[in-house]
């Protein structure tokens, strides 16, 4: 690997003009974003130029020491970081792609860029970038710690997002080498390597130099004839690693500086089995994103999914069964669709006890040059929904989601350039949401409520208690909420009543998911009044175990992430083989 150290800035040539600016920072009553650039502009870089946000934290992190300004990093950090953005959930998200590879989907609207995985374009900024580090994970993951280092956000709790195609079809020797390769990314990273670039691995193929397109109208050759010839030739043995090395890197990152506090991974519903589940287990998998695209055998059939709803009815059972939190896609506009069937397959998600997931993107279909849709489009088979109508669809969508789903997008975020038909705006749920709210309607999913930075009185906190069914038993959702409504903290427990696929969690109730809100706080740092601070993860945790136990359960289990198993085994919990267990007595395990 090489290591290069050519960040092109060095604090030390601005000495003079960045402690001025610093001084002035410091001495600031009231630092505001107004302020801030009004200080910024008195200082210019060069005599020209403005100093980048990066570029005023890496000179205080330089000077800091020499002048004697006897500050410490964080506490000048949480000083610039006048409106905490990506992190305010309490979690900084990486996001890092696959590389191309074939999918075994042949979904008629999905895009077909062969230099992309599949259903990606390059014209994405976050797949522009997986695609400038080559897909490689290591230097994927590292420059965007460094990115968010640099502005100022702490990194010592991680989402690792993995994106692309169809996680379960990657051969399973590239899914233990890109996993640990991010683990070695996130192990490798502190204050002092910060600065390095990280290159990608020698061999890894330059997908950009593909020149061959899919033209969706005519399907000569398709994304996995294209890709395949490609995609085989790169699976090398660079490309793999074994499942000690995979624990090792596990280990190592229980006690790193950055932490992996979730793992996430994206496949189709046909894809899951019960060893596939234990694979994701085993590589430290918390969260799935699944596709529904849409709940009608008829729709799926139309836009050649490959598989139907039973499939995916099968999928949830198995994830959830498995304690999985669930990140579902579901698609309106669809060929064979209506803004009118589309409503009622939406109110079939939350309505049918088989579905109910925890996190929902909503992507209304748009048209891509690349897609088979194309040519349905130009023989007049399918057309876009009109601005008028994918309002009615979306914001009936999002009157309709419940308190225990988080909505995470309404729209999917596709540039301009590359949508030959269907919506542009840019700016979609503030107008949806601004409408709703115009009409008089609160939205109750998880993201409406989040409480974000905003300071908690604890003793405004309520603890609320939503319960419904799912195909495996009863779901308790644990909420500590304030008298606005708005969410400080939640946990999800599961009480299941039918066997799971994992004999290890036979006769468990599971912890799925416990998120507390508020600024990202740094592991061991104290910070006032924080949400994160108050407790409100070990009070839900507690809740949730009287909880099991007073159904009769003999144990509690968590799927926790890599990063937290310290925190559960300071709660009393035990490591099993892919789970954690706090026993809860000697009682009958039935529930
Ligand atoms: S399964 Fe997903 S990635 Fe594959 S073709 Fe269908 S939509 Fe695209």
């Amino acid at each position: 690997m090489k290591i290069e150290s050519n960040y092109p800035f060095s604090p030390k040539q601005y000495e003079r003009e960045l402690a001025a600016l610093i001084e002035e920072l410091l001495a600031a009553e009231q630092l505001d974003r107004k302020k801030y650039e009004s200080i910024i502009r008195r200082h210019p870089k060069d005599g020209r130029g403005l100093f980048s946000k990066s570029e005023v934290i890496r000179g205080f992190r330089q000077l800091n020491a020499d002048l004697g300004w006897g500050l410490d990093e964080s506490a000048f950090l949480e000083r610039l970081r006048m409106k905490p953005i990506r992190t305010q959930s309490g979690v900084a998200p990486v996001t890092v792609l696959t590389k191309p590879y074939p999918c075994p989907g042949r979904c008629i609207f999905c895009p077909s860029d062969v230099r992309m995985p599949k259903s990606y374009l390059s014209s994405e900024p976050g797949a522009q970038r997986a695609a400038q580090h080559l897909f490689d994970p290591y230097s994927q993951t590292f420059s965007r710690l460094r990115t968010y280092y640099n502005i100022g956000h702490q990194v010592d709790k991680v989402e690792l997002i993995i994106l692309g195609g169809t996680w379960s079809y990657y051969p399973e020797a590239y899914q233990l080498w890109f996993v640990k390769r991010c683990l070695d990314a996130l192990n490798d990273f502190s204050q002092t390597t910060a600065d390095e670039i990280r290159q990608p691995h020698e061999s890894a193929f330059d997908f950009r130099r593909i020149e061959d397109q899919v033209d969706g109208r005519h399907l000569d050759r398709s994304y996995n004839q294209i890709v395949e010839g490609y995609a085989e030739s790169v699976v090398e043995k660079a490309e793999s690693a074994s499942w000690d090395e995979v624990e090792k890197a596990q280990s190592r990152n229980e006690n790193a500086v950055a932490r992996c506090v979730g793992l996430v991974v994206e496949t189709r519903p046909d894809h899951l089995s019960a060893d596939e589940l234990v694979r994701m287990r085993r590589l430290g998998t918390t969260k799935v994103q699944i596709g529904y695209q849409s709940l009608s055998d008829r729709v799926l059939r139309l836009n050649h999914r490959g598989h139907d709803v039973a499939a995916t009815r099968r999928a949830m059972f198995l994830l959830r069964g498995a304690g999985f939190k669930i990140h579902a896609h579901w698609m309106p506009n669809l060929y064979g669709s209506s803004p009118e069937l589309d409503l009622e397959d939406f109110e079939r998600v939350f309505s049918d006890p088989d579905f109910r997931p925890d996190e929902l993107k909503i992507y209304p279909c748009s048209l891509i040059e690349s897609a088979e849709l194309m040519a349905y489009y130009e023989s007049g088979r399918w057309q876009p929904y009109s601005q008028a109508e994918l309002h009615g669809v979306v914001q009936g969508c999002m009157r309709r989601t419940p308190e225990y789903c988080r909505l995470t997008r309404v729209i999917r975020d596709i540039p301009g350039t590359d949508i030959v038909a269907g919506s542009r705006v840019t700016n979609f749920r503030q107008v949806a949401e601004d409408r709703l709210k115009r009409d008089g309607i609160e939205l109750r999913d998880i993201r409406s409520r989040e409480i974000r930075s905003v300071q908690v009185d604890p003793s405004e906190l309520s603890l609320e208690v939503v319960e419904y069914e799912t195909s495996v038993g009863s779901e308790t959702f644990l909420q500590f909420v304030t008298a606005k409504r708005l969410i400080a903290g939640f946990l999800r427990l599961s009480l299941p009543s039918e066997p799971v696929a994992i004999p290890e969690i036979q006769d468990s109730a599971m912890i799925r998911e416990v998120h507390v809100y508020g600024l990202l706080a740094s592991i061991g740092q104290k910070e006032r009044l924080r949400s994160q601070h108050l407790g409100l993860g070990r009070r839900l945790v507690e809740e949730a175990r009287r909880r099991a136990e007073s159904q009769g359960y003999a144990d509690l289990a968590v799927i926790s992430s890599i990063g937290t198993r310290n925190y559960y085994r300071s709660l009393g919990f035990a490591d099993g083989e892919l789970y954690q267990h706090l026993a809860l007595g000697d009682r009958d395990p039935s529930p």
